[in-house]
């Protein structure tokens, strides 16, 4: 019984996903692979994320620590943070971060480069052209 019932749910979250990311279906973050040591939280697969985001790992990690409020240190591959934080929190962090610093505002691509001119940062994208301005300063 309890197989049946799962399986049903796996179809709701399933088709309540596919409505939800359609746009942006052939892009995946990661899952966030999460390991809690004391009062810190590690990151193992943080290189993943910053390497799928195509920012710069130590700009991906400076928004994290401000976002979190909180110190964080990038250790190797893996980023450290302290305080207890879930694999939700990062994964709401980076859906953010993917929206405001990748994501190409005019079609939503997330094939997108950074720019710096007159120490202004422009998101370009090679997928449409478009070159927009970035609003923060963690690309
Ligand atoms: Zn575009």
């Amino acid at each position: 019984m309890s197989g049946e019932y799962d399986a049903l749910l796996e179809r709701i979250r399933g088709s309540l996903n596919d409505g939800k990311d359609a746009s942006r279906s052939r892009f995946e973050l990661p899952p966030a692979d999460v390991m809690w040591e004391g009062q810190r939280t590690y990151l193992r697969n943080f290189a993943e994320f910053a390497k799928v985001l195509r920012r710069d790992p130590l700009k991906i990690l400076q928004y994290l620590s401000k976002e979190f409020a909180v110190p964080a240190e990038k250790i190797g591959d893996k980023a450290m943070f302290i305080g207890k934080r879930e694999p939700d929190d990062f994964a709401r962090l980076f859906r953010i971060y993917l929206r405001e610093y990748v994501e190409c505002p005019t079609c939503k691509s997330p094939d997108t480069g950074t720019i710096k001119e007159n120490r202004i940062s422009f998101l370009v994208c090679e997928a449409c052209g478009a070159k927009s301005t970035l609003k923060g300063k963690y690309a």
